[in-house]
């Protein structure tokens, strides 16, 4: 087997991309399946470290048309002495020094039918990635009305703002976030440390209702100005820096991000947006599209 070479690797879903045609750089076993790396993919990986966003679907396809579905869609690390490591089984950070990562295609049982060196055909399956995108626009334009929303909560000024001006709660509190087709479920901590920083939960259990009403009515009135959404990186590695950018009444607003996203906010559809407080310290919101 070839050391993995990543020299020339590159990503594309970042810019929309389902179909690349490509090179078979790297064959690994790994458990009951086999992980491909290619030179270029357009299958976006679910993270190792936040896997917020499920990883693409999709099949891989030999210079023969025989296709092979993925089974999953992860991260592979390569560590400074060429050692390889795969999804939860990498030990580091994205910018340890001396770490490169790639993307690596899961194809479970026997060896498929590739070889380093192959041309392949990958191919993402258009209609989840698609209901993942509209979900994962959908959840970032939540969390600008969500800021804006809670802004008269926060006592104290935080070092957190977002480009609308608002104390970025979203930032400050965000626990978990777990997109599904069509749907968006974050879970905030309303716990002592956000308490520390001035922001007031008093009230905010019985208020519940009227903010949701709020963010729902907010959200309406920026998607009737239907504007681009793009994703700018600042490479195409797996781990270049990429930034989520669209208008949100009029302002240009910008958020880290890794996922896929549609190219305009009517893309989207229509943004449901339902408020639970299950316990004191927890508030759930799950944003749906349709
Ligand atoms: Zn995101």
């Amino acid at each position: 087997m070839s050391d993995l070479a990543l020299e020339s690797f590159k990503t594309t879903f970042h810019k929309g991309s389902l179909r690349e045609r490509s090179v078979v750089t790297y064959i690994v076993p790994y458990g009951d399946s086999h992980v491909i790396v290619s030179e270029t993919t357009p299958f976006h990986p679910r993270d190792y470290q936040w896997p917020d966003h499920p990883a693409d679907r999709g099949f891989i396809e030999n210079s023969l048309g025989r296709r092979y579905d993925l089974a999953d869609v992860v991260f592979v690390g390569r560590d400074p002495d060429g050692n390889i490591c795969v999804d939860s089984g990498i030990p580091a950070k994205k910018n340890d020094p001396g770490w490169s990562f790639c993307v690596g295609h899961v194809i479970l049982g026997v060896r498929p039918n590739l070889s380093e060196g192959d041309p392949i055909i990958l191919q993402v399956d258009n209609s989840y990635r698609w209901r993942l995108s509209r979900a994962h626009s959908a959840a970032h334009v939540m969390s600008f009305a969500l800021n804006q929303s809670f802004a008269q909560r926060w006592r104290r000024k935080i070092p957190y703002i977002d480009d609308m001006g608002n104390p970025n709660f979203d930032a400050v509190a965000l626990e978990k976030s777990n997109i599904s087709p069509l749907s968006c479920v974050d879970r905030y901590r309303l716990g002592k440390s956000l308490k520390r920083r001035g922001f007031t939960v008093d009230g905010l259990k019985d208020d519940i209702s009227r903010y949701e009403e709020e963010i729902n009515r907010m959200i309406d009135e920026w998607m009737q100005n239907d504007a681009p959404i793009s994703v700018e990186s600042d490479g195409d590695n797996l781990t270049s820096i990429k930034c989520w950018n669209t208008t949100l009444d009029g302002v240009d607003v910008e958020m880290p991000c890794n996922g896929t996203h549609v190219s305009r906010l009517s893309e989207i559809g229509t943004i449901i947006v339902n408020f639970e407080i299950p316990d004191e310290e927890t508030l759930i919101i799950t944003t749906s599209v349709r």
